[in-house]
């Protein structure tokens, strides 16, 4: 079979729910595009005094349970079929939490790694100066996502107040406290993963604080990954860990603090002291009882997904699972907590964040994990319940659930 691309995985997906559900065509059809995309060209002026011309999109993909919520990627691999795909998941995921909100996402494809300051923030404001019409919190609420940061963050939410000229926190989430930015939402994404492993963890008779485990993938989602596990399971052992420079791994065990200021200090994870060299690929194969994908889509498919031997995997990265590997690893009894469902924290407290902005009252930390422990569980229980209705696997469940509550919305609206 030919590769699919991103979106057309998630069609797929979709595909696969909308039959087991008995779902009706014109629903079906509604569900599997994108209700709005913008596609647009930014020249920004680099450092050097030449213009370069960057791609850039927004996709506006579902709002019949409220407005559009979704981040902003910058990847020099990004093309509309990333962000149509992405924008599709953030409806699932934003519907699995019963959350009141659609689905959106944006990018830009480049190489922020190769740009300096001033460049990145003349890009971040010039993606605003395009789309500011289309945001604001009844209508789209964009956010950090791969190589976007709270500072990019701010110079959009800075660039959109000037434009319409009074004070809009709320049109936009990941922001630093100082501005606006929530308690708890720099590690909300590993955290609500960890919560749904330690529910996981229950159904399958794991004890989450004996377990082993891989992170492959170590920005803001793995690196909180490592140190979260233990610190809310009460244990456990971190073998191995990747970036895009290439994996280490200590069967012995790699201290979760050590290696996260490692990498923040050496900027890789090559290289850290006392563990030997391990590539992406083998990382995934590793015999741990829990697996993170923390990186990019596309990395587990059906050439390696029947070698993965982790009892749970948990998919912080977005999409890391292609359709044929998801049968496999169902009928391996691998568990796999979906993307949708597993990295929802980052989307939760992104919404915290807009109410409290919306309120202009801020929430104390514990406030804030006590609310997302409480969502993550729910939404955790109803996909598992589904799951063990339908005797499928866990995406296609969760799956079930959200295209439930989006079709609900669609038809009480009339639009079908
Ligand atoms: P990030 O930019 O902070 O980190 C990405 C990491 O992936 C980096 O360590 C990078 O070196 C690594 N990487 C890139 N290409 C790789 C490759 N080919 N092999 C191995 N590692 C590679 O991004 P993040 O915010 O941690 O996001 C990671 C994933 O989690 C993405 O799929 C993102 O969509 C998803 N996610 C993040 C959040 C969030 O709040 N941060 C929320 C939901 C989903």
């Amino acid at each position: 079979m030919p590769e699919m691309n991103p979106f057309q995985i998630a069609q797929t997906q979709l595909d696969l729910a909308a039959k087991k559900l008995g779902l009706d065509e014109a629903t079906h059809q509604l569900l599997r595009w994108p209700m709005r995309e913008y596609r647009f060209i930014l020249p920004v002026k680099m450092d050097n005094g030449k213009t370069r011309i960057f791609h850039a999109y927004r996709v506006q993909y579902n709002d019949a349970r409220g407005p559009n919520k979704g981040g902003i990627r910058w990847h020099p691999d990004e093309t509309i079929d990333t962000v149509r795909a992405l924008a599709a998941w953030m409806t699932w995921k934003t519907a699995v939490m019963d959350l009141p909100l659609g689905g959106g996402k944006g990018g830009v494809t480049c190489n922020p790694k190769e740009m300096s300051e001033g460049e990145k923030e003349r890009l971040a404001r010039a993606w605003i100066r395009v789309v500011a019409r289309e945001l604001g919190v009844h209508r789209d609420v964009p956010a950090p996502d791969v190589y976007t940061t709270p500072q990019i963050m701010a110079w959009m939410m800075d660039e959109y107040e000037h434009i319409v000229g009074h004070s809009h926190p709320g049109v936009i989430t990941g922001k630093p406290l100082a501005l606006g930015g929530s308690q708890g939402r720099n590690d909300a994404t590993a955290r609500g993963g960890v919560y749904v492993v330690r529910e996981a963890a229950k159904t399958v008779g794991l004890d989450p604080a004996k377990a082993t485990y891989a992170i492959q993938g170590f920005g803001n989602a793995g690196q909180f990954a490592a140190t979260l596990h233990r610190e809310i399971l009460g244990g456990g052992k971190l073998i191995a860990v990747s970036d895009s420079r290439g994996g280490v791994i200590n069967r012995s065990g790699i201290d979760p603090e050590k290696i996260v200021a490692y990498k923040l200090e050496t900027g890789q994870v090559k290289g850290f002291p006392g563990a030997e060299p391990i590539s992406n690929e083998a990382l995934l194969e590793l015999d741990v009882d829990v697996l993170y994908p923390a990186a990019l889509e596309g990395v587990i498919t059906d050439k390696n997904a029947a070698k993965i031997k982790a009892k749970i995997m948990c998919e912080l990265a977005n999409g890391p699972t292609t359709p044929e590997a998801d049968e496999i690893l169902f009928n391996k009894g691998v568990l796999v907590l979906p993307d949708f469902l597993a990295n929802a924290g980052g989307v939760t407290v992104s919404y915290f964040e807009q109410v409290q902005n919306t309120y202009n009252y801020y929430w104390p930390l514990s406030d804030v994990y006590a609310q997302l422990d409480r969502r993550m569980t729910e939404s955790f229980k109803a996909v598992h319940k589904m799951q063990q209705q339908t005797k499928t696997h866990m995406r296609l469940a969760a799956y079930m659930v959200s295209v439930t509550r989006v079709a609900e919305a669609c038809k009480l609206r009339g639009w079908v």
